[in-house]
């Protein structure tokens, strides 16, 4: 039997009904053959019930290799995107069909298209946040934990990079020898987020790390100590001999961080005031009811035209091989 609660309306729960929806989540996931995989910028109570938490590296890899009939997953649209892509025979579900990425979503197909007839001469790399069909225009997918590495290895002189100019700019320091075009796609959440804070962040605490996720502002990454992506920053942060670390990334990582190691003090900009955290609310958009509900009743499935799931394949592919 099934818990029956109102959820429409989306309240505040109490810790008796979200641990009562949890074992019932677990519940069905383990009746159904269903996996649940979940971003590391997830609410915690979502982390908790996920068979795995990572970044969208790790995500795609967990996707491609199970063998659960049904992926539950918790992130936002590209990600159900790219699991559908490298399992297209599996139902791959979105709690929330509505929780987009806004960086995804400044470039289009035809855009790329476009950009294709100036720039003939050149390999297009696609961060792994576009949309499916985006990456069917691409000829390399990368993600902010392997850009630089791959990039290094192609043998081509000019990289069309999309759609994020602060991680391209990144790369493009970090590999000389090639000319970058960067699209001026952004992550609101990262980019927005000022030197001025972080400045203010190492006033208030002169001995701790700056951790820095590379979508931020080059101004800001500049002010780093360590520069990388959410898991290589979970790492650093983890393992650093500093006892504190600013880490400068959507706050939903720090639940993992203390599970991780517990004896270091995190501090994330939402110490500061509301307005200066770097918080994805659409990432948030995904809620515990609705990850119950989906999975319940198998809604909201990710579907996407056969050919589009071919195209947008190869690039994945390629990344997963060069990384
Ligand atoms: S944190 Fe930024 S890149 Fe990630 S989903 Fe949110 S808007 Fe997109």
């Amino acid at each position: 039997m099934g818990v029956t609660l109102q959820m429409s309306e989306e309240k505040e729960l109490s810790r008796e009904e979200i641990e009562r929806l949890q074992k019932e989540v677990r519940r069905l996931a383990e009746e159904k053959n269903a996996i649940i995989l979940a971003h590391y910028y997830q609410r915690p109570e979502v982390q908790d019930i996920a068979d795995f938490v990572g970044d969208s590296l790790e995500l795609s890899r967990k996707a491609a290799s199970t063998d659960a009939d049904i992926i539950v997953f918790c992130g936002v649209r590209f990600m159900c995107e790219t699991a559908k892509i490298l399992s297209p025979r599996k139902k791959v579900l979105h709690p929330n069909p509505e929780s987009g990425c806004p960086m995804a979503d400044m470039i289009t197909a035809e855009q790329v298209r476009k950009l294709r007839e100036k720039h003939p001469d050149a390999e297009f790399v696609a961060y792994i946040n576009t949309t499916a069909e985006v990456k069917a225009e691409v000829d390399l997918c990368v993600t902010s934990a392997n850009a630089p590495r791959v990039i290094k290895k192609l043998s081509s002189k000019k990289i069309v990079f999309l759609p994020d100019q602060a991680l391209g700019q990144w790369v493009a320091k970090q590999v000389p020898d090639k000319e970058f075009i960067l699209w001026k796609g952004f992550c609101p959440p990262h980019f927005e987020f000022t030197a001025r804070e972080v400045e203010k962040l190492k006033e208030q605490y002169p001995d701790a790390k700056v951790a820095v996720h590379p979508e931020c502002h080059p101004k800001v990454i500049e002010m780093a100590d360590f520069v990388g992506s959410t898991s290589q920053i979970l790492k650093y942060a983890t393992s650093v001999e500093a006892k504190k670390v600013i880490v400068i990334t959507e706050v939903g990582l720090k639940y993992t961080l203390m599970k991780k190691n517990p004896n270091k003090e995190y501090i994330f900009p939402e110490s500061m005031n509301y307005c200066g955290t770097v918080y994805c609310c659409t990432m948030k958009g995904i809620t515990l009811p609705k990850v119950y509900e989906t999975l319940r009743d198998e809604t909201n499935e990710v579907l996407l035209p056969e050919e589009i799931i071919e195209r947008a394949r190869r690039p994945i592919e390629r990344m997963l091989q060069l990384s």
